[in-house]
């Protein structure tokens, strides 16, 4: 029987009406939380997930701001913009779009940004939060990937989840949010040796390593809930790691692409930056 598509646009949708809602009530009040986002580069990519950022603020009634520095912008430069943002009392969302320059040292300008106005949950102090299992910002994707796996109904509690990929802003940050969820969790990586094997025996599959189609339909389980959080270009349309075609002849339950997860990781986004606000605001 075909997987039961679970459909990123119609629950972003959903979650963005929710905001909404708690934005109108903020301006009501004359506070309007507003989003920061440091651009380096000329990346199309980058680009468009900023553009997609901006126009997603602008729906919800959000404060948009975008510092756009060139590709051979200094660590310095960098730098003093995230200090720029983190000092503006009407930033209260800020992040800075990956990848940057290979020169530049993300890791120590991301390390500045004030942990609460991180809005990819991926500063230090959030990343531990998460690890113990305490309050903080969740990064944007792997929060969206668990709420559709929860909309959809999905039972994670006892289950096999298999994340394929091991990234600080996706995988890491997954498995941590599905271990929390009571699921008994496996991470596959570039170097895992028997990667032919482990995802087959999952009941929720998430892949997320940027390899167009990487999953086909006899690496996963019958039945098995696959969220696909790859994104590549392909003949210039968007491609999924997963191979969505025979995949969803199997599974119980896929995300598309596009379509998917990366309209969660907007709205997810939003949510961050609007629960940032609010704290920022109630602390006045
Ligand atoms: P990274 O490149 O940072 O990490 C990729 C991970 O995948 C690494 O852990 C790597 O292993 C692993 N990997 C790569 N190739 C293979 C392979 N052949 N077999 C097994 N593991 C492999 O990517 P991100 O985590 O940032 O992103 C992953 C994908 O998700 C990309 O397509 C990206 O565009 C997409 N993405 C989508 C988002 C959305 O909103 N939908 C948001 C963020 C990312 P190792 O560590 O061993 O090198």
């Amino acid at each position: 029987m075909a997987a039961k598509i679970i459909d990123g646009k119609i629950l972003s949708e959903k979650v963005e009406a929710e905001l909404k809602q708690r934005v109108d009530a903020m301006l009501a009040k004359g506070q309007k939380p507003g989003l920061c986002v440091i651009l380096v580069g000329d990346d199309p990519a980058s680009h468009l997930y900023v553009g997609n950022k901006e126009k997603a603020c602008l729906r919800l009634g959000l404060r948009s701001e975008t510092i756009r520095l060139p590709a051979d912008a200094t660590q310095e430069e960098l730098e003093d913009a995230v200090r720029k943002a983190n000092a503006d009392p009407d930033i209260h969302g800020l992040l800075v779009q990956l990848p940057l320059p290979r020169h530049l040292n993300g890791a120590h300008a991301l390390s500045l940004i004030l942990p609460e106005k991180d809005a990819d949950g991926i500063h230090d102090n959030n990343l531990g939060k998460l690890m113990r299992g305490e309050p903080g910002a969740i990064a944007c994707t792997p929060r969206g990937a668990l709420y559709m796996l929860k909309a959809a109904g999905v039972h994670i509690a006892g289950k096999h989840a298999v994340v394929v990929g091991r990234s600080n802003i996706v995988g890491k940050p997954m498995s941590m949010l599905l271990l929390h969820e009571h699921a008994t969790v496996t991470i596959c990586h570039s170097k895992t040796a028997t990667l032919g094997e482990i995802p087959r025996q999952a009941d929720i599959l998430v892949a997320a390593i940027g390899q167009p189609r990487f999953i086909t339909a006899d690496m996963v389980k019958d039945g098995a809930a696959v969220i696909d959080v790859g994104m590549t270009r392909v003949d210039g349309k968007f491609c999924g790691d997963v191979d969505f075609g025979p995949v969803s002849e199997k599974a119980g339950y896929i995300t598309p692409v596009p379509g998917g997860v990366g309209k969660m990781t907007i709205a997810m986004l939003m949510s961050n930056t609007i629960e940032a606000a609010e704290r920022a605001f109630a602390a006045k």
